[in-house]
């Protein structure tokens, strides 16, 4: 049966919320008018414990460290798939899947 957008957005978060995405400023929305289709994933997380990433720049830019690149790839992967497992968007093609995720650093 197919799912209403409500119920997806619902879903994706219950699900990521069940992973432990808890502390994460989670936000999960869908789009309006032609974007009506689109589930919006934003969360951040703490950058690695062994971090070396740069100190912020006049425009608050820092140069993130190889640890802290592997940790928001793993983690963009983990919640891409919870996100598409939960909408039932894994069982169709990617160029229809319309889900983004924003993840940032929360330190
Ligand atoms: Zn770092």
């Amino acid at each position: 049966m197919e799912m209403t957008m409500a119920q997806t957005t619902a879903a994706v978060k219950k699900a990521l919320l069940g992973a432990g995405f808890v502390t994460n400023n989670l936000s999960v929305k869908r789009g309006r008018r032609t974007a009506a289709f689109w589930v919006y994933i934003s969360l951040d997380m703490p950058r690695h414990s062994q971090c070396s990433c740069g100190e912020p720049d006049e425009y608050g830019r820092r140069e993130t460290c190889e640890n802290c690149k592997n940790a928001w790839r793993f983690v963009y992967k983990v919640v891409n798939a919870i996100a598409l497992k939960a909408s039932g968007r894994d069982a169709i093609n990617y160029d229809h899947q319309n889900i983004t995720i924003q993840l940032g650093f929360s330190n």
